[in-house]
């Protein structure tokens, strides 16, 4: 079913208010217009009250069928403002033509119609509206003067052509006005966008490294404990610690030591996103966790899974120098979420294993294969042949 104004296109159904706000005006006028004609007040001939309301309501519904369909998009603007307002002034100016005594009660009409310019029109486009306003005076005037002379009263028209002189000058004036600061609001709505935008960026990762901070993976973490309730899949974590990393600062300085954070951080996250033989299509999530510390959090994935990952990072790190001088090792715990537990657990679980990957030496992965203690183990079983303690590499 078709509405009369569509419901999902915010622009379109601003239009179309825009143009049954016009549409009422012309209604209310084209009352008042007939109204006048009933207590001869409008002189214009009856052969030609029934064209022209016939010819205002055609050219309104056009505008409604080419706003409703959606052809005017293709316009630069697509509210179709400067024409409607040409339009309606047409009509009004020939209803001007036609009369002589209402002709100034039609001019406040005339130039009511280019007020409508303020939602939309630059300050080029009033200065033009206002000009084609008083060319059409103009000419309506010029008419009386060369072919309807018996009822040219010049000090009259001299008046209202002043008179409308100024209007349309100030209506121009006022109009780029409005349109001056509806620019400079959608400046300023612009800019506070891209800081709502900044922000939002800041408040997810991590000024150096550019990953995720901490806080966004446990907020990701806390999502995936609950769908792993749901769906009794597990998902597990890697703590990742970067080995003796205080001698890279001693040695190099501080500022190369934030270099080897954001290469490490850059090499481990195009290695995830290079892992195929992890099950889940779900985005893995790598962050830094504070320091020389990151982590990963990979939904679907089992302890098994999360190993070969830790330990492709871990073979990666190692294999090439960071900056081609930095030679770096990254010592790896994993856990698996188990389900029932808080992640606070999983998390404990993770951190003792990467203590335990420390105190073996470093430079290797270690999986954490405390017993359940009645906690439900997801993968139990399934990957203890993948589940390797040891030093890989060298
Ligand atoms: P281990 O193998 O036991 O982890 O040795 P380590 O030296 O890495 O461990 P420790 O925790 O003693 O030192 C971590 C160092 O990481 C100390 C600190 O100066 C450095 N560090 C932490 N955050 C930053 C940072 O943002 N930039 C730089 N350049 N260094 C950092
Ligand atoms: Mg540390
Ligand atoms: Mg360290």
């Amino acid at each position: 079913m078709i509405g009369i104004i569509p419901a999902n296109d915010k622009a379109q159904r601003l239009r179309l208010q825009r143009f049954f706000m016009a549409a009422i005006c012309y209604l209310l006028w084209s009352a008042l217009a007939i109204g006048m004609y009933y207590v001869d007040m409008l002189e214009v001939p009856k052969a030609l009250m029934i064209p022209v309301f016939a010819g205002i309501a055609l050219t309104n519904l056009y505008f409604y069928v080419f706003l409703r369909s959606g052809l005017n998009k293709r316009f630069r603007d697509p509210s179709l403002t400067f024409s409607q307002i040409v339009v309606a002034m047409s009509w009004v100016l020939v209803l001007m033509l036609a009369s002589t005594q209402s002709r100034g009660a039609m001019l406040a009409v005339y130039v009511m119609c280019l007020l409508f310019g303020v939602f939309q029109l630059r300050n080029r486009d009033f200065l033009w509206l206002a000009a084609f306003g008083l060319i059409g005076y103009l000419g309506i005037v010029g008419v009386e003067a060369l072919f309807l002379t018996e009822r040219f009263n010049p000090r009259a028209e001299g008046l209202r052509l002043a008179v409308l002189f100024g209007t349309l000058l100030w209506a121009a004036t006022f109009g780029s006005y409005v349109s001056g600061l509806r620019n400079k609001l959608r400046a300023r709505n612009d800019d506070l966008a891209s800081a709502l935008e900044e922000v939002h960026h800041a408040a997810r990762h991590d000024h150096l490294t550019q990953v995720y901070n901490r806080r966004y993976v446990m907020q990701t973490m806390k999502q995936e404990k609950q769908r792993a309730d749901r769906t009794r899949r597990p998902f597990s974590i890697v703590i990742l610690d970067l080995d003796h990393f205080k001698i890279i600062n001693d040695r190099y300085g501080h500022l190369a030591g934030d270099r080897v954070l954001m290469a490490f951080s850059e090499r481990s996250k195009g290695t995830l996103r290079g892992m195929d033989f992890v099950a889940s299509d779900s985005p893995r999530t790598f962050g830094r966790y504070g320091g020389e510390e990151f982590i990963v959090l990979l939904p679907e994935t089992d302890l098994g899974g999360a190993y070969r990952c830790a330990e492709r990072i871990r073979y990666v790190t190692e294999d090439e120098p960071f900056d081609e001088v930095f030679r770096v090792s990254v010592s790896c715990g994993v856990a698996e979420y188990r389900l029932g537990e808080s992640i606070e657990d999983t998390l404990r679980r993770a951190d003792a294993a990467l203590y335990r990957a420390k105190e073996a030496g470093r430079n290797q992965v270690v999986a954490d294969d405390t017993p359940t203690s009645g906690i439900y183990r997801f993968s139990a079983g399934r990957d203890e042949e993948n589940v390797v303690v040891g030093q890989f590499g060298n």
